[in-house]
């Protein structure tokens, strides 16, 4: 099924770091894998991506499970280069991108679909027993934290299910190095093949065991 013009839509309006065609790819991925299982996102932001996956995982009766503490990433925080300066919460001073993620999840239609886990990914990865059809990685960007979110969270994916990397940038020119090393451990481990790629998202299905 294609993407549903009021889900595109409403993706598209919310703040976020995907571009509609990485949206689509990303809907896509979630529409076949999460047949075989529940969505995980870490990394929810302001609901952009989220909205893609509910959009798929809706069609199939799923649940996407996006975790995120909503503090912010490193290059998120005042003076770095993804900082978006409405999200500091006046109140506090600190980054809150949540309530930015719950109106923009309110205004897609999709709220029935999504659970959203506010915490640190390492550590509800450590309470999570559940095999997921897809699990997306687009939380923190650092070495430690991209390789505490696969070590913590791929897992759980399923035979058959598929685990879908953002930000890969082979050239270091184009962006930060940590996730595309973290994807080639997955590719080397031999537990996932590469199914696709659209700009810098890649998507690698679930064909042996362990994550190496
Ligand atoms: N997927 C979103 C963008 C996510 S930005 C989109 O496409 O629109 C990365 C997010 O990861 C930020 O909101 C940040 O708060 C979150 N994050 C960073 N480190 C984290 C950690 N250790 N645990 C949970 N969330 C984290
Ligand atoms: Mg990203």
């Amino acid at each position: 099924m294609p993407l549903q013009d009021r889900f595109r839509i409403a993706a598209e309006a919310a703040r976020g770091f995907m571009p509609p065609a990485e949206g689509r790819a990303l809907y896509q991925a979630a529409a076949e894998y999460a047949r075989v299982g529940p969505v995980a996102e870490i990394g929810t932001y302001c609901g952009k991506s989220t909205i893609y996956l509910a959009a798929a995982a809706s069609e199939v009766g799923q649940f996407v499970i996006t975790v995120d503490h909503h503090r912010g990433s490193e290059e998120l925080q005042p003076g770095w280069e993804h900082h978006d300066p409405e999200l500091v919460d006046t109140a506090t001073g600190r980054m809150d991108s949540l309530p930015f993620f719950r109106a923009a999840l309110a205004a897609s239609g999709l709220e029935d679909h999504v659970v959203a886990v506010v915490g640190r990914s390492a550590e509800v990865s450590r309470l999570w027993r559940t095999p997921l059809g897809l699990l997306f990685v687009d939380g923190g960007h650092s070495q430690a934290n991209v390789t505490a979110d696969y070590e913590g969270w791929a897992p759980w994916v399923a035979h058959g299910g598929a685990l879908a990397f953002h930000d890969i940038f082979p050239d270091p020119a184009d962006g930060g190095q940590a996730p595309y090393l973290v994807y080639l451990r997955a590719l080397a481990s031999g537990a996932f093949k590469e199914v696709s790629v659209t700009g810098s998202l890649r998507v690698l299905e679930r064909t042996g065991h362990g994550i190496g």
